[in-house]
């Protein structure tokens, strides 16, 4: 049988789909495949029982064509180098897909964060930034959170870099908390980016309403469970240690309650326990993947019954997934869309620190709609255009996008170099 992709190399077999059906040049190929900077470090973190405990980290810089890297940090026990840098790759595609002034990066902690106290991963936090300092900063490279980190994180972080610099610099992290720097509406921009596209893709799909299942109930997959309406029902919720179904409906002030007090969504009164595998084969309108990676591939492509699946997580569907349930006419609005409203509001978070003011709530919603629904529907034309799943047209739309930038930056010019003999 044969093995399954790692996500670094799933990343790459979707860019080489797209760049193939572009013709991509071959020169313009290796710059784009070959990340800028890989940072590993060691970080030693004393521990509340006074020994040191030292810490594998990772920050990888991708692709700076288009501004200072931007892209998260993930405190989880199975960070490795070829998921970050896949993530860091991602996060190069969804920043031009997003319009934003920023290449892409991403960084990662092997750490299971829950078993840290709060001293232990305020320590930790504060170690990140000691070993990555002289490589990151509000003009080279910009963190923000990702799965389990959180805005305290960032104040952590925000705090530790400015003592470094002997003055408060806001704008090196975004996905702060508000009262320092961060911006309204960044808590929820990835939900709401994701309902925006959604939106778009029901209108498309002629759907007023809408059964949906949730994997995950973290910051994405809760907020965006948080914003649905009465023009959609909730059957389906799961997080680390599984899910819950009820065909009726669950009540999500219940659900949440529930996981607050016994740590999981499982055991909720009147759902049925279900797993993580079985909430993706759910029969539902919308299904939306907002854990981890791979959580869709070969193996259970063919059992999806949604009619959408909208990729709030990053990498949950892999290159082959999608092409399977384009053939099953199945819509998969791919990552790099349908979670760059996240992104989106980082960059107005940024900018807000730039120029030492806030936004209004409404403001910072009106600019993040225009975004998503512009990018939706330039996307949907090249899916429309190439006759390719939507993943595939999201790439030929940003690496053609990143080829003009390349060309105007001149060196990199296509064709234009005589070979000296
Ligand atoms: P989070 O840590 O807040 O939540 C993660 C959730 O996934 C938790 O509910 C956890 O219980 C669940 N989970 C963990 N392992 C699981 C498993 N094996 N099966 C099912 N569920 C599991 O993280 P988050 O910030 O919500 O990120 C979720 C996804 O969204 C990630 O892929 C992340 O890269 C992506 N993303 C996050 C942001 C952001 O702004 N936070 C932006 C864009 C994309």
């Amino acid at each position: 049988m044969e093995k399954e992709p790692s996500s670094w190399e799933d990343a790459l077999r979707q860019f080489d789909k797209a760049a193939k059906l572009i013709d991509l040049d071959s020169n313009i190929y290796e710059i784009l495949t070959k990340p800028k900077r890989i940072i590993q470090v060691s970080i030693p973190v004393r521990m509340d029982d006074c020994s040191i405990k030292v810490f594998e980290g990772y920050r990888v810089q991708f692709n700076d064509l288009l501004g200072p890297t931007k892209g998260g940090i993930r405190f989880h026990p199975q960070v490795s180098l070829d998921e970050v840098k896949a993530l860091a790759f991602w996060m190069t595609w969804k920043n031009t897909v997003a319009g934003l002034p920023y290449g892409g990066a991403k960084g990662g902690v092997v750490v299971d964060p829950k078993k840290l106290s709060e001293i232990e991963l305020e320590n930790l936090s504060r170690g990140f930034i000691g070993a990555f300092h002289d490589f990151i900063g509000p003009e080279k490279d910009i963190p923000a959170p990702d799965v389990y980190t959180n805005p305290e994180i960032m104040a952590w972080m925000m705090d530790e870099f400015s003592r470094y610099e002997g003055h408060t610099v806001f704008g090196v992290v975004t996905g702060k908390p508000t009262e320092i720097g961060g911006s309204l509406g960044r808590l929820e921009a990835t939900g709401r980016g994701g309902l925006f596209v959604l939106e778009e893709a029901m209108k498309r799909l002629k759907m007023r309403k809408a059964v949906v299942a949730i994997q995950g109930f973290g910051n994405v997959g809760e907020s965006f469970a948080s914003l649905l309406d009465r023009r959609f029902k909730i059957v389906a919720l799961s997080d680390s240690k599984g899910g819950i179904y009820n065909k009726r409906g669950l009540e999500l002030r219940k659900v949440k309650v529930h996981k607050e007090k016994t740590g999981s969504v499982l055991n909720f009164p009147g759902a049925k326990n279900i797993t993580n595998r079985e909430l993706l084969e759910l029969k539902c309108d919308v299904l939306v993947p907002a854990a981890l990676e791979k959580q869709i591939t070969p193996k259970n492509a063919n059992h999806v019954q949604a009619r959408i699946v909208l990729e709030l997580a990053n990498g949950p569907v892999t290159t082959e997934a999608r092409e399977i349930l384009f053939k099953r006419k199945i819509l998969s609005i791919p990552d790099i869309l349908a979670n760059a409203g996240g992104v989106t509001v980082s960059y107005f978070e940024w900018v807000q620190n730039k120029i030492a003011y806030a936004w209004k709530k409404e403001e910072v919603e009106e600019k993040l709609k225009e975004k998503m629904v512009t990018a939706f529907s330039d996307i949907y034309d090249v899916l429309e255009k190439y006759k390719v799943d939507m993943g595939t047209a999201a790439y030929i739309y940003s690496i053609k996008k990143m080829i003009k930038v390349l060309e105007l930056r001149g060196i990199y010019k296509a064709g234009v170099c005589k070979p000296r003999m």
